[in-house]
């Protein structure tokens, strides 16, 4: 049931998805602009599924959107409780990556679903892709280092294989990418 909260926004309950951080607590769908993401009521952690960090990456009147409604703060590297949270659709524990590099905001990652956001990191990520540039984001990575050829194979390959054999098919499969490469 959709209802009207706080200001322009609708809100309704997503059945099923419960917040990465507070177990117990139904995260709610909310509107930014013509696309909507999941906000947990209780630390206003935010689901933003790869279609939609598409959408608001590539439109400038959703930076804004992103702003009046998500108010800005510190974020933090470390949040309360666990460290590696699970996914809200898959509930597959997510990685832990930054955004991108000089971001300076670490997000967890569910490479099939979307990316968490804590409090204050939707903001600060938007923030980021507006001085930079979507091009930024767009950018190939820079050739990986020669290896020691006594690396161990396991590693190279985990490092290299995903990122060569994916299609950069949306841009924010190649944001994820990017970080992926970059830890
Ligand atoms: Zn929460
Ligand atoms: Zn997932």
């Amino acid at each position: 049931m959709l209802v009207r909260v706080d200001g322009p926004y609708r809100v309704a309950e997503v059945p099923r998805q419960r917040c990465p951080r507070c177990a117990d607590t139904g995260l709610i769908a909310r509107a930014v602009g013509h696309v909507a993401v999941d906000e947990c009521p209780g630390c206003h952690g935010v689901f933003v599924t790869t279609a939609v960090l598409d959408a608001i990456v590539e439109d400038l009147a959703l930076y804004e959107e992103v702003r009046r409604g998500f108010p800005a703060g510190p974020t933090r590297a470390e949040q309360p409780g666990p460290m590696y949270v699970p996914c809200p659709t898959c509930r597959e524990i997510m990685n832990r990556r930054q955004f991108a590099p000089g971001a300076g905001v670490v997000v967890d990652v569910c490479r099939a679903h979307g990316m968490w956001f804590d409090a204050c990191e939707l903001p600060a990520v938007v923030d980021f892709i507006e001085r930079r540039g979507p091009e930024a984001m767009r950018a190939p990575a820079p050739a990986p280092a020669p290896r020691p050829v006594a690396a161990p194979p396991s590693l190279a390959s985990a490092l290299t294989e995903p990122i060569t054999s994916r299609r950069r098919d949306s841009l924010a499969a190649a944001v994820i990418e990017l970080l992926l490469f970059w830890v």
